[in-house]
């Protein structure tokens, strides 16, 4: 396609009609957040699917909602007891940017989420995609989501072989996104189309094996006509991977607690309990006292895998008398009491095994 076609976009209404009736036939209609115009329970969904799977959201989400039943509880909470609530979920910046965001709209909007998706973005971790997923599942606004599904679709449907790690392909697939938007009964139709493209892409517009022959847009998708479902979408920059090694001290008393330190924002784990935290095994072992440095023992380097970078994690053991404690900042915490903390995902794992 040349540069002069992607700019124009392809107007019809078969996109946004079929999606529609799909939807209504084919798509998903069970999930908790779904049936529902409720933008602090569609809010809440979103931020968790996020780089997570459903079928681990559910769980989640259901335990929030009974903690957390309105956006006013939410910001009421402690950040330590929403992060105790995200364990396991990861990328903690979400549940962060998720405290604050419903301290914003209680402070700010008087406890009522706004209802366009430019005012949406102001709050706190809320972009585009999903300042649009709300406005147009709540309040029927028309405007166009880009997340990782709808792409998918639309660039295959579309045939936009433009690079998307480009931002300025990636402002011209959302314009094209905005224009196949459904035209009639707006308000009614924005819900089932926004959530059909969800659908669409989770369950027929596959990342593999796309099930195209069941697909209500295989009719006019340039991709199925061309059997090239899987160059699309385009995306050649490849997020810049490091790594790095760090040393974890699991001290823990006679009576079972550990000494857990809460990391600093910024960093990894930012605002989290972990075992004090070590750049090297000397360093660690210089924090424990001298007579017991001869009973840690150390297991084998576990890699742990976060978006820009490995983390290759030593796990050293060592466990103190009572009156004694680690030269590493923290406290202690009883077994009654770290599993109401927000923990990195592998120290969580570890404390419960033990
Ligand atoms: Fe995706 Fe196939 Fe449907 Fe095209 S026809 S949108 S490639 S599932």
């Amino acid at each position: 396609m040349n540069r002069q076609q992607a700019v124009l976009p392809r107007i019809d209404d078969f996109l946004a009609r079929s999606v529609v009736s799909w939807q209504l036939l084919h798509g998903r209609h069970d999930l908790p957040w779904q049936n529902t115009r409720d933008p602090y329970r569609v809010w809440l969904s979103e931020v968790m699917l996020q780089q997570t799977q459903v079928a681990t959201v559910l769980t989640y989400f259901d335990r929030f909602l009974r903690r957390f039943p309105t956006v006013t509880a939410l910001a009421q909470a402690t950040l330590d007891e929403v992060l105790g609530l995200w364990t396991g979920l990861g990328y903690y910046s979400r549940a962060r940017n998720l405290h604050r965001c419903a301290q914003q709209v209680v402070q700010e909007h008087a406890g009522s989420f706004p209802t366009s998706a430019q005012q949406l973005q102001g709050l706190s971790g809320i972009g585009p995609s999903t300042a649009a997923a709300i406005a147009s599942l709540c309040f029927g606004e028309r405007v166009a989501i880009l997340d990782g599904n709808a792409k998918r679709v639309l660039t295959r449907y579309l045939g936009f072989a433009h690079d998307l790690s480009v931002a300025v392909n990636e402002r011209l697939l959302w314009q094209q996104a905005q224009a196949l938007l459904p035209v009639n009964d707006v308000t009614q139709a924005m819900p089932r189309y926004t959530q059909g493209m969800m659908d669409l892409g989770a369950t027929l517009c596959t990342a593999k094996n796309p099930a195209c022959q069941r697909c209500p847009l295989q009719a006019r998708c340039v991709a199925a006509e061309t059997s090239s479902p899987q160059d699309f979408p385009v995306k050649t920059r490849r997020i810049k991977r490091s790594d790095e090694s760090i040393w974890l001290l699991w001290a823990s008393d006679a009576a079972g607690a550990v000494w857990l330190q809460q990391r600093p924002t910024p960093g990894v784990w930012a605002g989290l309990y972990c075992f004090a935290l070590f750049e090297t095994e000397h360093d660690l072992r210089q924090a424990v006292p001298q007579p017991y440095q001869a009973h840690i023992s150390c297991l084998p380097a576990l890699k742990h895998v976060l978006t820009h970078k490995d983390m290759y994690l030593h796990l050293c053991k060592v466990v103190l008398p009572n009156g004694c404690q680690p030269a590493a900042p923290g406290a202690w915490f009883s077994p009654s009491q770290w599993p109401g903390l927000g923990l990195p995902a592998p120290v969580h794992k570890w404390l419960q095994k033990s």
